[in-house]
């Protein structure tokens, strides 16, 4: 008998089979066992479902989303929840593999988990925006919970579709149940330092990468004569640029998905986010001259910051690319083809499910103070989010040296020997 053991279903995206490839990469340089290997290359769990809403003119449409968990080897599944026109069940999966990832090597109790609903948020009003987020809620109601799987804001989701998701899942459960998602506002049970936790997160482990290079005299830099580019002014991309200026860092070009800005001498931040906040958009903004988002990707900067969203720099624009060091912000912006062509080049590549951990460690934080009821100053959240990321950074940069390989597979294999060694005490069920 010489059974297909492979329906296709999962592996049908780009980013999945780059998750894939980067696995394999991480799993050959570690000596990692085939069993554990063939495991982790597919989710635990998916489901499908059919989400239909009625629009403000009356007719109905019907949406797809998707609710997967990699694993719940470490603990409850947890990952955001996407809204997306791309979005697909493959997608959905692979980020999920990244979340059992990036928990697993900061040192979480938590497993890896992914949703996402296949829509443009922005052509829904907010009343459908919110049946959408409640039917969807109720759809997947068996797969989540707070000891089960926690879901959390994505791209294209906020605390508003937390709080909505909190409330549906509450009114099924007859009391309140805050713990059943993270990223919640603060009103009902958020953590302080939740929203900017992500793009401080890049910023922290940028701000280790340049000691790093500086003590293995690859490249003395210091941050306040560093230039950086932010790709994707979002929720993660404008907290990036902030910090980044807010240490002496002149951030050059900022851009979102309709193109970006540039100023050589340097943007000034706060003014670009007042211009946003009342022009909805980049564009027009006088202090700079206007480029596109490849321009971006290929300006002299010693820092480039992806936060938008996966598969940006590619086979296709990899030679463009000029900066030193790259924080990824978004889940699996550089492919691995361009990765590996990057890091020959001598690019220092910060691994997204180590550079945007920020996220999910203070959603963890948010998930441990609501079931204590005890909720922490933001002093103490950026303190021990510092704290959790400087380990988790030391310990990948310890396996670069240790492998004689890139931050990436570094970081898979921090990762993987976490999680490796509690599927073996855990074992096969049956
Ligand atoms: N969506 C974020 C991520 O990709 C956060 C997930 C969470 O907080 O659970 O890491």
């Amino acid at each position: 008998m010489n059974h297909n053991l492979r329906s296709g279903l999962y592996d049908t995206s780009p980013l999945y089979q780059n998750a894939v490839l980067d696995l394999e990469m991480a799993g050959r340089t570690m000596d990692l066992s085939p069993n554990v290997l063939e495991r982790l290359k597919m989710p635990k769990k998916a489901m499908c479902v059919s989400i239909p809403v009625r629009m403000d003119d009356g007719s109905v449409k019907t949406f797809e989303g998707y609710r997967v968990q990699h694993s719940t080897t470490l603990g409850p599944g947890k990952g955001g929840i996407r809204f997306h026109p791309e979005v697909n069940l493959s997608e959905v999966s692979a980020l999920a593999m990244l979340m059992t990832m990036k928990c697993s090597l900061v040192g979480l109790p938590l497993g890896g988990a992914k949703g996402g609903i296949r829509v443009d948020p922005s052509q829904l009003s907010r009343a459908e925006q919110q049946a959408l987020t409640r039917r969807f809620t109720m759809e997947i109601i068996s797969m989540i919970g707070p000891e089960q799987d926690i879901p959390a804001p994505d791209v294209g989701t906020d605390g508003q579709h937390m709080a909505w998701m909190m409330d549906t899942y509450s009114m099924a459960k007859g009391h309140a149940v805050p713990g059943v998602v993270t990223g919640k506002p603060i009103e009902i049970g958020g953590s302080l330092g939740r929203p900017e936790s992500t793009g401080r997160g890049v910023v922290y482990v940028i701000e280790h990468a340049i000691e790093l290079l500086k003590k293995k005299n690859k490249g003395n830099f210091n941050l306040k004569e560093c230039t950086a580019a932010v790709h994707g002014y979002g929720k993660v991309g404008t907290v990036a640029a902030e910090e980044l200026e807010m240490r002496g860092c002149k951030v050059v070009a900022v851009s979102d998905y309709f193109g970006g800005i540039y100023n050589k001498a340097g943007l000034d931040i706060a003014d670009v986010n007042a211009y946003m906040a009342k022009n909805r958009t980049l564009k027009g903004y006088p202090k700079a001259e206007a480029i596109n988002n490849e321009q971006l990707i290929g300006l002299d900067v010693d820092i480039l910051v992806p936060a938008a969203i996966d598969g940006v720099i590619t086979k296709d624009n990899m030679k463009n690319v000029k900066a030193k060091i790259i924080s990824e912000g978004a889940n699996g912006p550089i492919t691995s083809e361009a990765q590996q062509y990057l890091e020959a080049q001598g690019v220092y590549i910060i691994p997204d499910i180590l550079a945007n951990a920020g996220g999910v460690i203070v959603s963890y934080f948010e998930w441990v103070q609501g079931l204590q009821q005890f909720f922490w100053n933001e002093k103490e959240v950026n303190e021990k989010l510092a704290e959790i990321m400087a380990r988790a950074f030391n310990r990948v940069a310890g396996n670069a040296d240790r492998y004689n390989c890139g931050m990436k597979t570094a970081a898979l294999i921090t990762s993987v020997e976490r999680l490796s060694q509690a599927m073996l005490l855990r074992g096969l069920f049956p």
